[in-house]
Parts: structure tokens; C-alpha cells; sequence
């Protein structure tokens, strides 16, 4: 399995056969208004460019998978590309509808898809108003049966159904954003002590996306990595740099 990350919550998941590329804000840098709505720092997003392995990355890809359908998962130039490629789009079933309106070839990512284990996770993006205006948001478990499993959290809090999913799947890999994200209204991301206790219940290796991309994600990398080998997790939580590819084995 390659997880080649490419900017934020993009990246090209690569497993067996599939070249799936999740979640893709494919804009220019500033080409979206400001998330940070409340308290200062509003910014025209995304604040970095995408990194130069992205075209190779694209023209490799054979079908997205989405978690939800906020813009920094799916953007215009997200939208446009996929159409001028009529690849298919593996979604929740309650993002389905929409994506199929808005002309897409959009699928049903649950268990059998993609001929593997698929494992759907329910997550909250938010607490209480936070987390109503942002909608429900899917997890999804992949276990493909030459590879490493891996559980995409998607947008995220730390609740006691995730760990429960993390107790019972045993993923190999785990990909959480944590840019800690904020509108100024609350957490809607797991806060840096939430990734610390997400990382320790995991198995074995932890990716963090969802950074220094957006302007209300104030977690930088530096902070993070500095946490986490405080925390003595270096060695499992990875925090790739944009354009930077991780390679797992799956185990014996
Ligand atoms: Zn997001």
C-alpha cells in the first residue's frame, strides 16, 4: 500500500490494483473564500499550492473515494477533473444522490466495492452546533487482501465509537486529519489530545493530514511531530509533507 499525500485531506491511496484518489481539493492556492469565520484569520484557501507529484499522481488515478462532500474534499477543479475523466466516484449512500446530480458517475462505497472488505464508520464532525451544521461524515475501513487495511476516520472528533471501530478493526493503518479545525465555533477536527489518544488505541501506524492547508486548521507539523515524540509515538504517526509518499507492508 502507498499512501502518496498530495495536499490537506488529498491523497493518492494506493491498493492492489486500485489507484483511488481521496478526497480531491484540487484548486490553485486562494481560489476558495475563508472558512475561519469567527475570531480573526480569515484567509483565502488553500493557502499552498499543490505539490509538483500531483499531475503524475492524477494521471495514474482509476477512481476517487470521497468521506463527505465539504469543498476542501471536493472542490470545483475536484469536480471538473473527475467529470473530464468519467471516473468513478465511491461514496457514502447519503452523499450518493447529490454526487450523481451534480453529474458524476457516483457509487455506493459499502462491504464487496472495489472487490474488497468495505467497512463504513459513521463520524462526527463536530460537537453540538458545530457538529450539526457540519452534517454526518463516513469512515471508511478497507481491507483489501493483498494489503495493509487501513481506516480513513474522515473529518472528525474523537468519540467512543470511533475507538470501539479502532478496538474491533485493528487497522493497520490509520488516516486522521488534524489540523484541529476550528470555525471559531468549536472544534470540528480532533483536538492534538484527541490525535494523542487516537494514536495510542491504534494498532500499529498513524498518517495526520489535514494540515497547514486550510486557514482554520492552526496545527502546524512542527507542533505535532513535537507532541507526538513527547508522547513516544514518533515511530508509528506519520506526518507527511505535501508531494511525500508512505509505503506499508502488510504484515505476516
Ligand atoms: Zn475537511
Amino acid at each position: 500500500m502507498k499512501i502518496h499525500h498530495l495536499r490537506s485531506a488529498t491523497l493518492l491511496l494506493t491498493l492492489g490494483e486500485h489507484r483511488l484518489l481521496v478526497d480531491p481539493m484540487l484548486g490553485d492556492a486562494g481560489s476558495m473564500p475563508g472558512f475561519k469565520f469567527f475570531g480573526g484569520g480569515r484567509r483565502p484557501n488553500p493557502l499552498v499550492p499543490l505539490p509538483p507529484e500531483t499531475k503524475a499522481c492524477l494521471d495514474q488515478a482509476t477512481g476517487v473515494i470521497l468521506t463527505h462532500v465539504h469543498p476542501d474534499h471536493l472542490d470545483t477543479a475536484g469536480k471538473e477533473w473527475i467529470r473530464a475523466r468519467g471516473l468513478p466516484v465511491w461514496a457514502s449512500r447519503k452523499d450518493v444522490p447529490s454526487l450523481k446530480r451534480k453529474g458524476l458517475d457516483a457509487r455506493e462505497l459499502r462491504d464487496g466495492a472495489l472487490g474488497m472488505a468495505v467497512e463504513v464508520i459513521p463520524a462526527k464532525h463536530g460537537r453540538g452546533l458545530s457538529g450539526w451544521l457540519m452534517g454526518p461524515v463516513s469512515g471508511y475501513h478497507l481491507a483489501h487482501p493483498g494489503e495493509p487495511s487501513v481506516y480513513m476516520t474522515s473529518d472528525a472528533v474523537l468519540t467512543e465509537d470511533l475507538l470501539a471501530a479502532l478496538d474491533r478493526l485493528r487497522p493497520d493503518v490509520v488516516i486522521a486529519p488534524a489540523g484541529s479545525a476550528n470555525f471559531g465555533l468549536g472544534d470540528i477536527l480532533f483536538s492534538v489530545d484527541e490525535l494523542v489518544t487516537l494514536a495510542r488505541r491504534a494498532p500499529k501506524d498513524v498518517v495526520l493530514n489535514h494540515l497547514e492547508a486550510l486557514d482554520h486548521c492552526p496545527t502546524t507539523r512542527a507542533a505535532l511531530g513535537k507532541r507526538m515524540a513527547a508522547e513516544g509515538l514518533a515511530a508509528r504517526v506519520h506526518i507527511p509533507s505535501d508531494g511525500e509518499a508512505l509505503h506499508f507492508e502488510k504484515r505476516a
